[in-house]
């Protein structure tokens, strides 16, 4: 029987199902509807019509951005708050008919990962994603861990440590707070650094190939956000000791992160031979969706 799963943004829904061995038997696409009852008689839609199309389901997972309680609480959900507070897990679970867990959508990419990707058997797993926001999820012996305040991974927002004059310029972060991880390692911040370097704007490929080609200020440019990096990954390093680190979004192809960023970490890090493993994503931009399909398989405490 297979999992589904759903990956809800800000303007669209994707579905994927998913056989026990992981294998994608299908997939859908539709825009998110802007109200609670659309929402959720969507969700219900696509999952009635992959039970039509392929056979019964063990599960319902779904992936959200934002703030996911262990129970499903909806308690902030980025782009999507006509859902804030709502009972979506139970409204699904009652006329779909089948289990349904609901995870933020960084630990869903680290448990799809931890689970059948490139950090597959590993004990502790930490999930980082790098796009236009940094966010983070935790996979303990196969289960995502969601935190007594539904914040377990928020590494994007702690302060990155001021280790040289450079980092002591801290922006203001969305989430309210400044000098967070996040406005130095997103797209943005990138994007910040090399038109304060050169005067001219470039996105994140654009610095990667002007590196490649060898030009100087890219390759400053990039330095800075390698060593800013394994900065802030040093702190999960001591405090989580993970025995993969996984690495996604846009961000996550930059040259030289793999080879780079753990040298870089290592006089941070407390034990004298890390062996942390900083790895890419084996799924991408797929990887929330196929987590949120594995959701099933390990649920979540009952609200
Ligand atoms: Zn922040």
């Amino acid at each position: 029987m297979m999992r589904i799963g759903f990956d809800v943004g800000g303007s669209k829904i994707a579905a994927l199902a998913l056989d026990p061995r992981g294998r994608e038997l299908a997939r859908r696409r539709r825009e998110v509807p802007r109200d609670y009852a659309g929402t959720l008689g969507a969700l219900v839609q696509l999952a009635d019509d992959l039970v039509g199309a392929h056979g019964p389901a063990m599960s319902i997972g779904i992936a959200l951005p934002g703030m996911i309680g262990a129970g499903g609480e909806l308690i902030r959900v980025v782009n999507l708050p006509w859902i804030e507070g709502r009972p979506l897990r139970r409204g699904i679970e009652q006329a779909a008919g089948l289990p349904v867990t609901v995870a933020n959508d960084a630990n869903c990419f680290a448990l799809s990962e931890a689970s059948d990707g490139a950090a597959a058997g590993a004990p502790v797993v930490f999930g980082a994603t790098l796009g236009s926001g940094v966010g983070g999820g935790i996979v303990v012996a196969g289960r995502p861990l969601p935190g007594a305040n539904a914040i377990a991974g928020e590494w994007g927002h702690n302060p990155l440590p001021v280790l040289r004059l450079e980092d002591a310029r801290p922006e203001r972060c969305g989430c309210g707070r400044a000098g967070c991880v996040e406005t130095w390692l997103n797209g943005a911040a990138l994007a910040r650094d090399f038109l304060r370097t050169t005067g001219r704007p470039a996105e994140a490929p654009e610095v990667a190939r002007l590196a490649a080609r060898g030009e100087v200020a890219a390759l400053a440019v990039l330095g800075r956000y390698r060593r800013r990096l394994a900065t802030a990954l040093a702190g999960v390093v001591n405090l989580l000791d993970p025995d993969v680190i996984v690495l996604g979004g846009g961000l996550s192809a930059l040259p030289g992160l793999y080879a780079e960023v753990p040298k870089l970490w290592r006089p941070l890090v407390v034990a004298p031979e890390p062996r942390t493993r900083l790895v890419p994503a084996r799924f991408g931009a797929e990887s929330g969706l196929r987590g949120a399909a594995w959701l099933g398989r390990y649920g979540a405490p009952e609200s």
